[in-house]
């Protein structure tokens, strides 16, 4: 498909991109441009792709996304290698998961080569965002709604897939933190035959309200059990976790349709694997959380994503009263899979995956 680059009317002058990326934080500072693709299923699908300045978009009051939410997103990260060149992180995985996502939100896959070609060309064009900040990157975030104007419901013949940039900086201010996090007892994230699987927005609605209760409780993030028994771990709003335990087993919940499969979460397991530790995916209690926590046969919680790479766990509440990780700290296991991680991101550790693209 080809590409019409639409040129910027005033893009951001040199001194004015280096105030925004000097301290980014995390969600705000936008690139200049931004990727637009249509798709129309009267004209046989995908066309009109272009480049251009990133604006508003504008939209029917009947747009189908707007009443009826069908919607899904990617998150992903370019990183500045030594050598000056830009790389992905298995970029590959994210177009995979994105169609994965498209089909069980009823909507159109977009071909893999060109959700690639979108991304690469985007960050290419911005790459002068890239933070100047330790940790940084460019975060890329592209997504797909549904523009139909129609209230009927079924699912829509219109769409747009966008693909935007933000400049970030570390995750967490102030460095890597163990996080406290809430056992969400009223609400649940995702059930069986749900939509927890796909990366959709109505998941994140959903996890707003647990999320307000454990700030509420002094935590940072809210962990959602099963939605069934109300006994299994399952996962964060936005991050998996690994139970790293005494006897060299690494345990992490199952994909059963529930959980997001992250693509840390794939990475990690085979990080960990390289570690000779026992990975296995299998379900795992909040009882059992618990007591081992209290016994000391888990070492370590560690939680995983994209956004925040990996995350210790150091504290858990609940009505029933908290248990704290191991010291509570920052664990062994998480240094280290953090590091290899952020190398291997970053060109300073070999990539004997081929997790690596260059851009
Ligand atoms: C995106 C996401 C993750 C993490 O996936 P990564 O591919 O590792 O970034 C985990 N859980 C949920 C609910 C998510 O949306």
């Amino acid at each position: 498909m080809q590409f019409e680059t639409i040129p910027h009317p005033s893009p951001t002058t040199d001194a004015d991109r280096a105030a925004a990326i000097a301290d980014p934080g995390f969600g705000t500072v936008f690139t200049d441009h931004m990727v637009v693709i249509d798709y129309d299923e009267a004209k046989g699908g995908w066309h009109s792709a272009s480049i251009g300045p990133r604006q508003p978009i504008a939209l029917d009051p009947a747009a189908s996304v707007l009443h009826y939410a069908q919607e899904i997103f990617e998150g992903m990260k370019a990183f500045t290698h030594d050598d000056g060149g830009l790389a992905l992180f298995r970029p590959q995985a994210n177009a995979a998961r994105f169609n994965a996502s498209a089909r069980r939100m009823a909507m159109p896959e977009i071909p893999e080569d060109l959700f690639l070609e979108a991304v690469r060309m985007l960050v290419a064009k911005d790459a002068d965002w890239m933070p100047p900040v330790e940790g940084g990157s460019l975060y890329i975030r592209p997504f797909m709604f549904a523009s139909e104007a129609f209230l009927g419901v079924r699912p829509a013949k219109q769409y747009k897939f966008v693909v935007i940039l933000v400049s970030s900086g570390n995750y967490f201010k102030g460095g890597v933190n163990p996080v406290k996090i809430w056992v969400s007892q009223d609400y649940v994230r995702a059930a069986p035959g749900g939509t927890g699987a796909a990366k959709t927005g109505g998941n994140y609605a959903a996890s707003l309200v647990p999320q307000a209760e454990a700030i509420e409780n002094n935590c940072d993030q809210v962990v959602f059990l099963d939605a069934v028994e109300k006994k299994w771990v399952e996962e964060l709003g936005g991050m998996n976790l690994f139970f790293v335990r005494a006897d060299g087993s690494v345990i992490t919940p199952p994909l059963t349709g529930t959980i997001l499969p992250g693509i840390t979460r794939e990475s990690l397991m085979a990080m960990l694997r390289e570690e000779g530790l026992d990975v296995r995916e299998e379900p795992y209690s909040i009882q059992q959380w618990r007591e081992e926590a209290q016994s000391g046969e888990l070492l370590e919680v560690l939680a995983c994503g994209t956004a925040a790479v990996v995350t210790p766990v150091g504290k858990v509440a609940s009505p029933d009263g908290e248990f704290t990780i191991g010291t509570g700290g920052i664990g062994q296991m998480a240094t280290k899979m953090r590091e290899k991680l952020v190398g291997i991101q970053h060109g300073r550790i070999a990539d004997s995956h081929g997790w690596v693209m260059q851009v």
